[in-house]
């Protein structure tokens, strides 16, 4: 679901920063690779903890996000919960960022905020050809909530 499950090598981390004009810094670089091991968006106290063998203090990584966010290389979605949470753009397939963005859901129960696919975005795209959507929230409850109480669906009053 995610499309940037895979490892990013320093070199690659160096040309992602290259190519969009930002200088190269060790908080940069790992923070790209930690982003590209995620398969979901991740808040920055999560990142902070991924990255506690490296030293970075909370500021570090904060003004880190920032940098990638503003220069395009990460998504920072807003799930209605008053957490950021942190990803890295898709790209198209020739590799470039894409201008578009895959949609997230959030279960309402647990907090869990899951990728959705991004043809998803494509189609909203399509019905309504005026828009780009780069963010989208769905709202719901996710498959394990709904397996561990009882979904209202099924209420026999
Ligand atoms: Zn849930
Ligand atoms: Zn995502």
């Amino acid at each position: 679901m995610g499309t940037n499950v895979s490892r990013y090598r320093v070199e690659q981390a160096s040309d992602l920063l290259r190519s969009v004009g930002l200088r190269r810094t060790i908080a940069r670089i790992n923070l790209l690779q930690c982003l590209a091991m995620q398969d979901v968006p991740c808040t920055q106290a999560q990142i902070g903890e991924a990255l506690a063998v490296h030293g970075f203090d909370d500021s570090t990584i904060f003004r880190g996000l920032t940098d990638l966010t503003d220069a395009g290389l990460v998504i920072r979605i807003d799930a209605g919960d008053r957490v950021w949470r942190f990803e890295l753009r898709d790209r198209e397939s020739d590799g470039s960022l894409s201008e578009r963005h895959h949609p997230h859901a959030i279960c309402l129960k647990c907090g869990r905020v899951s990728c959705l696919s991004s043809s998803l975005a494509a189609q909203l795209d399509r019905a309504s050809p005026d828009w780009i959507v780069h963010d989208l929230i769905v709202r719901g409850v996710c498959g394990e909530c709904r397996s561990t109480s009882d979904a209202p669906a099924r209420n026999r009053s």
